[in-house]
């Protein structure tokens, strides 16, 4: 069927899978230890227990003259993606970091040469304000703790880079983008995929015109839960996440259709699947969602919590479709081109990527933007955007009736 050559095809899947096999066991945060280390990472420092998992621990080289971080909140993105990437940043470094668990702050600030005075626990965080080593703060907590600590990072006179979802709510995120105007200081939310450059390539077919004006999109987003894993008990704990499967996973959906669109949707529908499992009882377990565009497109997506790792985004135009799978991976996401003819298709894996470049390339852009003072890419006002319609999408789904969010154009604002 295919236009491409059968050795190309196997040498990226092998790739992909080997990879693949890694990031998800990274996730998974149990089983990787063996792959990692077939694969020349170095063992974790002893002692530092389930979870953080830090199977990716590097050294820091050069630290001079470099954009200081705060990390705040040492769990696993922390742990595994974040304090690794800082090896592979030319303009960021680690400075500080701050945690409830100061002995696992120490353990980790001895292996990347962070010293006792630039430990902080959640009770003296506000002690950051004195340290000339920090430029920004980067919140990698639970969710409801993005916007405390984001307003309390800009009262300390900080910048600030905030996880994905960036609050709970529109009304939180509008005082963390409010507390940065006042400071004077920057936020960006840690929009990754921004910075892998599959997206960039995708973004770049989507809007081309090379398969005809978007019609369809789809996107899945999910993944397996274990109650037992601390990582995953906070994202089951409504007042923590603030949502399930949509909060945490079916935002890169929505964030990604808006994306490859250059344009935001007009209305949403939305349906929440009942429990199969009581730990769900507080938040979404499966949910599916159609968000309406003016222009005629549609996209469609799902996000569950109770599902083998997916991570899927199609666009379907008039003369052809793009694929991404995986889509949003720390790793190997693929960028496919599908042109359909009478009998024939084909399928080109584009691109692969080296581990960690996404993260590196987001720690840099902030202080990039910052010197050059241009706009970081992934701004407040996007990122309260999506909580926004995360929200119309939670109404629409518990309302059974179809929900507008033709609420004018966002970026106006900024
Ligand atoms: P973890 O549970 O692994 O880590 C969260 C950390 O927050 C904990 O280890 C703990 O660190 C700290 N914490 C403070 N208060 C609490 C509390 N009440 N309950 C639990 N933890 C607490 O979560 P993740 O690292 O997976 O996720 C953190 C944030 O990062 C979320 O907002 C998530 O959406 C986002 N994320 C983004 C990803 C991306 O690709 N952009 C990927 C994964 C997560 P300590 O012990 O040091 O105090």
């Amino acid at each position: 069927m295919g236009s491409h050559s059968s050795s190309d095809k196997v040498t990226n899947t092998g790739r992909r899978h080997i990879i693949g096999a890694l990031g998800a066991s990274i996730l998974a945060g149990g089983a990787s230890q063996a792959v990692a280390q077939s694969l020349g990472f170095p063992a974790p420092p002893a002692g530092l227990g389930k979870r953080p998992y830090p199977n990716l621990l590097r050294p820091l080289s050069d630290k001079k003259r470099k954009f200081g971080y705060a990390i705040v909140g040492l769990g696993k993105y922390a742990v595994n993606q974040i304090l690794p990437a800082f090896a592979e940043c030319e303009h960021a470094r680690l400075a500080a970091l701050v945690s409830g668990d100061i002995e696992k702050a120490r353990r980790l600030g001895n292996h990347y040469g962070i010293e006792e005075s630039h430990l902080y626990t959640y009770d003296n965080f506000d002690k950051i304000a004195q340290d000339p080593d920090v430029d920004a703060v980067y919140i990698i907590l639970p969710n409801s703790l993005h916007a405390d600590f984001t307003i309390r990072s800009f009262r300390a006179g900080k910048h600030v880079m905030c996880e994905k979802p960036m609050a709970l709510n529109a009304e939180e995120c509008q005082r963390m983008i409010d507390a940065g105007k006042k400071a004077g200081k920057e936020l960006m939310i840690g929009y990754r995929c921004h910075f892998d450059p599959i997206t960039h390539k995708a973004v770049a077919l989507a809007r081309s015109g090379v398969i005809g004006t978007p019609q369809i999109i789809t996107t899945d987003n999910g993944d397996n839960t274990d109650p037992t894993d601390p990582t995953y008990q906070w994202r089951l704990t409504r007042s923590l996440s603030g949502g399930g499967a949509l909060m945490d996973l079916g935002i890169y959906g929505i964030n990604g259709s808006r994306y490859m669109l250059n344009e935001d949707p007009v209305e949403v529908q939305a349906t929440i699947m009942p429990p199969t499992d009581p730990m769900f009882r507080q938040i979404d377990e499966t949910i599916v969602w159609i968000m309406r565009y003016r222009s005629g497109a549609v996209a469609h997506g799902s996000a569950s919590f109770n599902v083998n790792a997916m991570s899927r985004f199609n666009l379907q135009g008039t003369k052809g479709s793009m694929r991404m799978d995986p889509a949003t991976s720390y790793w190997c996401n693929t960028v496919s081109l599908c042109k359909t003819g009478d009998t024939q298709t084909w399928s080109t894996p584009m691109f692969t990527i080296n581990e960690l470049n996404q993260f590196s390339a987001q720690l840099d852009h902030l202080p990039i933007s910052i010197a050059n003072g241009t706009r970081v890419a992934a701004t407040g006002e996007e990122g309260m955007q999506d909580v926004r319609l995360i929200q119309a999408i939670y109404k629409a789904a518990h309302s059974g009736r179809p929900v507008s969010t033709d609420w004018g154009d966002w970026r106006k604002t900024i």
